[in-house]
């Protein structure tokens, strides 16, 4: 190796509720703006670049919430138990492929919301479980007005098996959906 300290974090905040709501999903949310812009993933997040899992962009969150879990009562938005599945930084990674992704935190902040609004997200986790290069891809209407996709790229993160990283716990406080106590 050189002697090149390798980068561990980025700008902003990343967090990936696990939610078990009408149907279980995993919530992917980057900071954005001042807010957590937010997919839902039916089938989660997985580490074979070959997979392109269905990411719906649902109403942004405001960052406190990336924080939260426990249980939303029966009645409210989403009612049902939330863990903090995954959690880190990220910084946005500019064109062309295999460009370093950009941490500064002014030039991160126009990239990426560049990015969103062209439909082309790309970035670096620093996460517990995610980690490495992830896209998101708008598709333009072909999976209903707010359907995306999330990919991962291929690099020393990925896998030729499907799958989310890690394990089903918090990266909180340890604990499943199940062992949520009201
Ligand atoms: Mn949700």
């Amino acid at each position: 190796m050189s002697g090149v300290a390798e980068v561990e974090s980025g700008p902003f905040r990343f967090v990936v509720q696990l939610h078990a709501a009408r149907q279980l999903h995993y919530d992917f949310r980057l900071e954005i703006g001042g807010a957590l812009v937010s997919w839902a993933v039916p089938k989660g997040p997985s580490l074979r670049p070959a997979d392109k899992r269905l990411a719906t962009r649902v109403d942004d969150h405001a960052l406190l919430y990336g924080d939260f879990e426990g249980i939303l009562p029966v009645g409210s938005y989403g009612a049902g138990r939330v863990i903090v599945w995954d959690n880190g930084s990220y910084a946005p990674v500019p064109e062309p492929k295999g460009s370093p992704p950009v941490l500064e935190r002014e030039a991160a902040a126009r990239l990426i919301e560049q990015q969103l609004a062209e439909g082309q997200v790309k970035v670096e986790l620093y996460g517990h479980k995610m980690r490495g290069r992830w896209a998101l891809v708008y598709t333009k209407g072909r999976m209903g007005p707010n359907g995306w996709l999330l990919i991962k790229d291929r690099d020393a993160h990925s896998r030729e098996e499907s799958g989310p990283p890690g394990d089903d716990r918090s990266v909180l406080s340890g604990r499943t959906l199940n062992e949520l106590t009201p």
